[in-house]
């Protein structure tokens, strides 16, 4: 692959604080990995005769990192209820059960991932349906499109109507199969996850023997941990012999440094010190958590752990497609809950735009690979028009517009320094 100077303003992060702007800025790709990103003034003559890519009036910003969505509920989004355990009996099972036809599951996976390419992510952290054909037929859809996944089929066993479960042992041998053909394909762009949906719907057996089938084949686990009161209160019912939620999965084996915890909104401090311990990571949703009414995770406290943080759009729960959205919905609910319950902070600009980027990866693992234009970094990024009436001459400028404005103009999603997606 030839080389390229892409010219445009340019924004990403350094650490959780620090981001780094440039207004007339150059990033040299080469090989589909980041050579160089600075000042064009400072890049051009040390990349003298490398062709440049004029996209003047467009700030690039790294590949959005998506930590936590469901596939099959992509139909689902705005069915309201009243609750998580309600939504999920009355809509979501009832929906998911429809992946039985693997037309189904083409059709929705290719709106799915045409969805968020178009919103600039380029990693997504996802549940598949709960068959292995239709999680075969998503992974599928996922390499066509080029975008980097982690993906599972989703595991029940217990209360979800019977056509969404099955016996553990078949659960376990068909995640063997998905992770045996798809895991570490389309030349590493997608990863297999284990996906015990949650305590609310796994059995002890089951849960155990995901556990053990991570161990054994260092894949991602990804599930569901104490987000609603409700679900609290039933979980607690069913797994009376645990002394919190946080201990049901790590007793079973299921807290690795490849686990993501979607909402984890209620936990006590020693269920952060486990996690934290543990080296797992949380995915943060705050529209969803909205959305069903959930609560507010706290965010500002989790992040002054050392604990791996990133967003998730929880689709359907949550409503948007673009994880800018979701990192502008994070300050906004954290404002909220300090006008309301006088606690916590407001992320700042460059926390938000870091979660939605370089905390991802890292929340995911790939922080070595993915999340800013660090040399040697695979060239994932997002191009966004600039608005005419918009001049972006400070990196606050920059942050202020890709959080508020940015999901409404991204005009380019590029993987590995190949364009991926472009409106047309
Ligand atoms: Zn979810």
């Amino acid at each position: 692959m030839r080389a390229a100077l892409y010219r445009c303003a340019i924004l990403h992060s350094r650490n959780r604080q620090m981001v780094e702007f440039f207004s007339d800025g150059g990033l040299v790709v080469e090989g589909g990995r980041v050579r160089a990103c600075g000042d064009y003034a400072h890049i051009e003559p040390l990349f003298h005769g490398v062709p440049v890519v004029d996209w003047r009036g467009s700030l690039l910003i790294p590949g959005l990192v998506d930590t936590h969505a469901h596939l099959p509920q992509l139909p689902a989004i705005g069915a309201e209820r009243a609750d998580l355990l309600e939504w999920l009996q009355q809509e979501i099972f009832p929906l998911e059960a429809r992946f039985r036809d693997i037309a189904v599951a083409e059709r929705i996976a290719e709106a799915f991932f045409r969805r968020a390419l178009a919103s600039g992510t380029t990693l997504v952290a996802v549940y598949a349906p709960s068959y292995e054909e239709a999680t075969d037929a998503c992974f599928r859809v996922a390499t066509q499109y080029g975008i980097r996944a982690v993906m599972g089929m989703t595991l029940m066993d217990s209360n979800a109507p019977a056509e969404l479960l099955a016996e553990p042992s078949d659960l376990i041998a068909a995640s063997k199969r998905l992770i045996n053909r798809w895991h570490g394909t389309n030349a590493g762009r997608l990863y297999y996850a284990l996906t015990p949906r949650f305590a609310g719907s796994c059995s002890r057996e089951l849960l155990k023997e995901c556990g053990q089938l991570a161990a054994e084949c260092s894949v991602h686990v990804q599930t569901h941990l104490a987000e609603s009161p409700g679900e609290l209160v039933w979980i607690a019912s069913l797994f009376p012999e645990h002394p919190n939620y946080t201990s049901i999965y790590d007793r079973a084996g299921l807290l690795t440094e490849r686990t993501i915890l979607a909402h984890c909104i209620y936990l006590e401090r020693t269920e952060l010190a486990r996690i934290q311990e543990q080296g797992s990571a949380i995915a943060h949703c705050p529209a969803s958590n909205v959305y069903l009414r959930s609560g507010i995770m706290p965010l500002s406290d989790y992040m002054e752990l050392p604990i791996r943080i990133g967003l998730g759009t929880d689709i359907g729960a949550g409503f948007h497609a673009s994880i800018l959205d979701e990192a502008r919905t994070a300050r906004e609910v954290a404002k909220v809950r300090q006008m309301f319950h006088h606690s916590g902070s407001v992320p700042s600009l460059a926390e938000a735009f870091y979660l939605a980027t370089l905390g991802g990866a890292e929340a995911l693992g790939f922080g070595d690979l993915l999340g800013d234009f660090s040399e040697g970094k695979e060239a994932d990024f997002v191009r966004i028009a600039i608005e005419p009436y918009r001049s972006l001459n400070t990196a606050q400028q920059a942050l202020e517009y890709a959080l508020y404005a940015g999901s409404h103009n991204v005009i380019a999603t590029v993987i590995a320094g190949v364009e991926v997606w472009q409106s047309s």
